[in-house]
């Protein structure tokens, strides 16, 4: 594979951010403005993937073109669902959300097609470069990010860099175990922290005490949660005590493990609102070393729209 230099007087990347649903493609330059972007349906298991990328790319490209004629292109950035094998840029394992994607070499294949240097990490890994520098990560050395959505993604930040591991896979604080005895996880593990605080599990454990209690009710959602803590209802608090005994476990572990200065907490489960984040840190300070928490800040992710997009794009400045 041909390597493909960067331009030193382009301004502009376009920033990719591909899930299970959708997929939004935008010019970004440095300091994080979007100029011009598309979202496209991924038709995940309908079409492939890597064509609905191309096509969200190129017709970015198109629109960059007509309104900055001469547009000059840094390159690409691409944030993505799964695991990502970062050196090479490929797609190392993917969920059933998005079939065939598994095995894909998105680098090697974006490069060629477009005649761009491409950088690929996995998409939660580039939500911390928009924290770094939009969000609350600004100024921040270390620091770390979970996404509490359908699942819990992870990033860790130290010395200023994103820490990949190996070959990319550094980073999955979802799957730290936070009861050995606990429940089974996808990931194979026991009682990962992911069964207690994503807004899929969050949901699940609150229609299944419902049916123990005999009142099921399948609508309930991670929303409906919410509204039935804060009104103080018996059973909606005790599930959140639990969700927030685990988050507290996990993270004075990562406060153990990493001497973040930060963390930082997105995804649906963050809209919960400041309630969760003061009994959090309240949980957290009760499991953690005094020494180690002193100064650590616990705030909620950068809230604007595309953050995910951005931090693909950014990765091309680091
Ligand atoms: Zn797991």
């Amino acid at each position: 594979m041909e390597e493909y230099g960067y331009n030193p007087l382009a301004d502009y990347v376009i920033g990719v951010d591909v899930g299970g649903t959708k997929i939004n493609a935008g010019l970004v330059n440095a300091q994080g403005d979007v100029l011009g972007m598309v979202s496209l349906a991924t038709m995940a298991g309908e079409v492939s993937t890597v064509d609905r990328i191309e096509k969200a790319i190129r017709e970015v490209i198109a629109e960059g073109e007509r309104s900055m004629p001469g547009l000059c292109l840094k390159g690409i950035g691409v944030g993505s669902a799964g695991q990502i094998d970062w050196e090479k840029g490929s797609i190392r394992s993917a969920s059933e959300l998005i079939p065939g994607y598994a095995g894909t070499a998105l680098k090697d294949i974006l490069q060629e097609h477009f005649q761009l240097p491409v950088i690929v990490d996995n998409d939660v890994n580039v939500l911390a470069l928009t924290e770094k520098l939009l969000g609350a990560g600004r100024g921040a050395e270390h620091f770390l990010c979970l996404a509490l959505g359908t699942g819990v993604g992870g990033a860790l930040v130290v010395d200023g860099r994103l820490v990949h591991g190996a070959w990319g896979g550094g980073g999955e604080l979802g799957h730290i175990s936070v009861d050995f005895g606990g429940i089974p996880c996808v990931c194979g593990g026991i009682g990962c922290l992911e069964q207690y605080a994503s807004g899929t599990s969050i949901a699940r454990r609150m229609r299944e005490k419902l049916a123990q209690m005999g009142q099921p009710d399948d609508t309930v959602d991670t929303r409906e949660v919410f509204a039935r803590w804060n009104a103080g209802e018996s059973t909606a608090n005790e599930l959140m005590q639990e969700t927030l005994a685990a988050l507290g476990s996990a993270i004075a572990s990562y406060i153990h493990m990493f001497n973040p200065s930060l963390i930082v907490i997105g995804g649906g489960v963050a809209e919960a609102g400041e309630r969760l984040f003061a009994e959090l840190r309240k949980e957290v300070a009760r499991r953690s070393m005094p020494s180690m928490l002193d100064g650590v800040r616990i705030e909620p992710a950068y809230r604007g729209n595309w953050g995910g997009m951005i931090g693909a794009a950014l990765q091309l400045w680091e």
